[in-house]
């Protein structure tokens, strides 16, 4: 069995510690890696590392250090399919979504070549009689990076990119489900030209993020997981007095009202809702139907269902592929077994579980009926599970969605563009769409939601990241 290693140092190193859990591949079951638990003793013999290398990287000249992440972005560009396939291997997603994954990872990578201008500050010639002013953006230290498993490339190629340009050492904590493209990732931004210990890549799981959290050399955590983890490193983080951003949960709504286009409209909502298993943070969870479109939604919705193609990532158009782990697989199930006895449980996908006895597979499920007083409304399924609400009108739908804890997305399927203004306006979620079925900002824009979707201020991505992981100094100087 391959026993992965940390890398440390810009080379690979042994984990301390004797413990590890398996890598699967979620399609067949099988068990491909095994990812070792890093200690504290670990994330400590990073943090050393780091510490050296951010003395002499941070005095690089910004211009020099974006060009480390030009020849980092042509290795990149050159390798996108083999880093799709270990998605796809790792993950479970389609080799299509694997594919568009990193190809949104390279949008990162690519916008933090704007990094010398995006690290400019701000002067003012004659604040008073010879006086000037003038900011300057520094990098903070060591840095850390805490990433999830649905994700591998492009969530660790989005935050690398931005915490490296800037000055910073980062230490990245993969999730120890998926890290085998992670590792690759890191390990190819050496070959690069990046210097050891910029970038360092520690396994692990609770163990290690505690020992990032409470490390006194670490400043800044950056974090994307569910909620309940986002909510305690979040505390644990600011506790230690560090800078922290986490990245949470999500519960993403979309509104169908009674002039909406149909047929394109239905065909995202499916592909939104069941494509990576429904394993995204942005992925369609609860449809709204509005007035007398309800019935047409849901029979569509249920044709299109069923239409769905189960199956491994590489098999040729492939809708919906397994879940990362048969115990989270089990538990998606429950919430349906469960819902099933409260709502209309329209297509069931139970059957694909020993139709596909070889991975974690759950078919389509779509429920109908549901009411934001039922638990699979209200909480993060993060399988292919899509429940339909029933609304009077927009002011209820919106209603509706505003109830749920998560604010990440949330979509107006509409040819109104009043409707769409009250929309914009009135929802509560970070990331809006009108009549775009994964409204994912594009890397110049920030990314990230509202309520317990998000806790922090700068989101991901461009010049927010920029701000997070920078600090400002004024100068006032005055010459006689
Ligand atoms: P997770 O919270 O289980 O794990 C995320 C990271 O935290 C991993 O690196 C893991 O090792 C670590 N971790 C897990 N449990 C921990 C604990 N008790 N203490 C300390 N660290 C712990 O999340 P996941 O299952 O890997 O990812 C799926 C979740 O991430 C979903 O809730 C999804 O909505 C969310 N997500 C959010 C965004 C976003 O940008 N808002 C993006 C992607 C995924």
């Amino acid at each position: 069995m391959r026993r992965l290693q940390n890398y440390v140092n810009g080379t690979w190193v042994e984990v301390e510690s004797e413990h590890a859990v398996p890598v699967y591949n979620p399609a067949t079951g099988e068990v491909i890696a095994e990812t070792p638990l890093s200690t504290h003793v670990d994330v400590a013999r990073a943090v050393e590392g780091a510490k050296r290398a951010f003395a002499s990287w941070s005095r690089v000249p910004v211009v020099k250090r974006a060009r480390v992440v030009f020849d980092f972005l042509a290795k990149l560009k050159a390798e996108r399919d083999a880093i799709a396939k270990m998605i796809t291997t790792e993950h479970g997603k389609s080799y299509l979504d694997a594919q568009a994954e990193v190809d949104r990872g390279i949008e990162g990578i690519e916008h933090a070549l704007s990094a010398p201008t995006l690290m400019m500050g701000e002067s003012l010639a004659e604040v008073s009689e010879g006086l000037e002013q003038t900011y300057y953006r520094y990098p903070l230290g060591v840095v850390a990076s805490i990433t999830p498993f649905n994700f591998p490339a492009m969530i660790p190629l989005w935050v690398m990119g931005w915490a490296v340009v800037t000055g910073n050492a980062l230490i990245l904590k993969p999730s120890e489900q998926t890290p085998m493209t992670t590792l690759r990732l890191v390990e190819m931004f050496h070959e690069a030209g990046l210097p050891p210990g910029v970038l360092q890549a520690v396994n692990g799981g609770k163990e290690a993020v505690d020992a990032i959290l409470s490390h006194p050399e670490i400043v800044a955590v950056n974090f994307t997981g569910s909620t309940r983890t986002a909510a305690y490193v979040y505390e644990t983080a600011a506790r230690h007095h560090k800078r922290v951003q986490a990245f949470a949960g999500a519960k993403n709504h979309a509104i169908v009202l009674e002039d909406a286009v149909l047929e394109p409209t239905i065909d995202g909502i499916l592909r939104a809702a069941f494509h990576n298993g429904g394993q995204r943070c942005m992925a369609t969870s609860v449809v709204v139907a509005v007035g007398s479109v309800a019935d047409e939604v849901v029979e569509r919705l249920a044709e299109g269902a069923r239409r769905m193609k189960i199956g491994h990532g590489f098999e040729e158009g492939v809708d919906v592929t397994p879940l990362i782990r048969k115990e989270h697989r089990d538990r998606v199930r429950a919430y349906v077994d469960e819902a099933a006895m409260s709502a209309r449980l329209v297509v069931d996908g139970r059957p694909a579980i020993d139709e596909h006895p070889e991975g974690f597979y759950l078919g389509p499920c779509l429920l109908d009926g549901v009411t934001p007083e039922m638990r699979v409304w209200q909480e993060e399924l993060f399988g292919p599970v899509l429940s339909v609400v029933r609304a009077r009108d927009l002011d209820e739908a919106i209603a509706i969605a505003n109830r749920s804890r998560y604010a990440n997305g949330a979509i107006l399927y509409t040819q109104s563009g009043k409707a769409a203004q009250v929309f914009r306006d009135r929802i509560d979620a970070g990331m809006v769409g009108i009549n775009v079925n994964v409204p994912l900002p594009v890397a110049f824009f920030p990314f990230g939601g509202h309520k317990d979707s998000f806790y922090g201020v700068t989101g991901e991505n461009g010049k927010e990241l920029v701000q997070f992981f920078t600090r400002r100094k004024v100068v006032s100087t005055r010459w006689f």
